[in-house]
């Protein structure tokens, strides 16, 4: 299989006539998230992943609509968009209003559950979903995920039914979850209410947290991981096992641990705002990582400790 992997590779998904491919952009913190999705759909990338908390919807699809009007051959149904909907209402009057201002807005005040503003119920996350559809410009999304598990069990069953809702409506072709654990998937899909399995679960995913319990897992299910940091943010690229593999291909240590994800079977969503890097994470086709090297990086997971962000699905109830 992962020989005959193509830049144009798509996986099938659950529950679900989509199928996601196996490259994707990622926008979080883009400073030039329109120019950067712009400059991969040039390059022929076919997969954006963006979100309510990233406040880059409207121009990621400002960039699809773009690039679609300019390129009449390519189809939106040839393009997949994923977004997210975040755990509160980010248009209310006291929410900030961009990434920057988020980020130095202090320890979650202003994100609070606490303030009982969640959007994780059934009629909240419907209009969560029209809420990214509008900003967006986009009739639909190819995916859309409940963007973490933290508000609770009961939450996340009731924006689970609003997004079923949202799927058979056709405002979304597949719907998902990010950070969840199994746990959190057995529990939902115990309600009687719940017949939509989660698509794809989106995770920190690279060789120093290969999340084994959660890939296991999701392959017997045949849910698609996605695997977010997948380069770790550039924090670990330097590692000499990576940089050795590196040479021995004649590749970057970021090529290497992209190959590496899309041999392990999942799709990955780099993020870069330069037009080299985008092409150069794009440049992981028509050549393989081989089974002693496989083994080689599938001896770098340290589980939970190698996690570099702030979600560790086995962390909440
Ligand atoms: P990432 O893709 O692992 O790394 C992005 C960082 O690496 C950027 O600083 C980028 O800088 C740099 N970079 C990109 N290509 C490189 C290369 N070839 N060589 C060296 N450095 C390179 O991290 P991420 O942005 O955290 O994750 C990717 C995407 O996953 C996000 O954008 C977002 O869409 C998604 N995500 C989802 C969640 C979630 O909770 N669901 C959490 C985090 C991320 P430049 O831009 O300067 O190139």
């Amino acid at each position: 299989m992962s020989a005959n992997l193509t830049p144009e590779s798509r996986l099938p998904l659950p529950s679900s006539s989509a199928k996601i491919p196996v490259l994707g952009l990622g926008v979080c913190v883009s400073s030039r998230c329109e120019q950067s999705v712009l400059s991969a759909l040039e390059k022929g990338y076919r997969s954006v992943d963006t979100a309510q908390i990233y406040y880059n919807e409207r121009e990621t699809g400002t960039a699809v609509n773009k690039f679609l009007h300019q390129n009449p051959s390519v189809k939106r149904e040839d393009i997949f968009v994923c977004s997210k909907l975040w755990e509160t209402d980010l248009s209310r009057d006291d929410m900030p209003t961009s990434f920057d201002e988020l980020c130095n807005a202090g320890p979650w005040p202003l994100n609070s559950l606490e303030a009982g503003h969640t959007t994780y119920s059934k009629q909240a996350a419907l209009d969560g979903i029209n809420k990214s559809l509008k900003t967006s410009g986009l009739d639909y999304f190819d995916l859309y995920l409940l963007h973490n598990p933290r508000p609770g069990a009961e939450a996340r069953h009731q924006a689970w039914l609003g997004l079923q809702e949202a799927l058979k409506a056709g405002k979304a072709k597949a719907i998902g979850a990010s950070n969840w654990s199994p746990a959190h998937i057995d529990a939902l899909m115990a309600h009687s209410d719940v017949d939509t399995l989660p698509a794809v679960n989106q995770i920190e995913f690279h060789p120093w947290n290969q999340q084994r319990v959660i890939l296991d897992y999701c392959r017997e299910k045949s849910i698609v991981v996605t695997a977010y940091s997948p380069l770790t943010q550039g924090k670990r690229l330097n590692d000499p096992v990576i940089k050795r593999l590196a040479e021995k291909h004649g590749k970057t240590a970021a090529q290497i641990v992209l190959r590496w994800c899309l041999q392990m079977g999942i799709s990955i969503i780099p993020k870069s705002d330069r037009d080299e890097r985008i092409s150069e994470n794009a440049d992981i086709f028509g050549w393989e990582l081989d089974a002693g090297d496989m083994e080689e990086i599938e001896k770098l997971d340290e589980g939970q400790k190698g996690n570099i962000g702030e979600w560790d699905p086995f962390a909440y109830e």
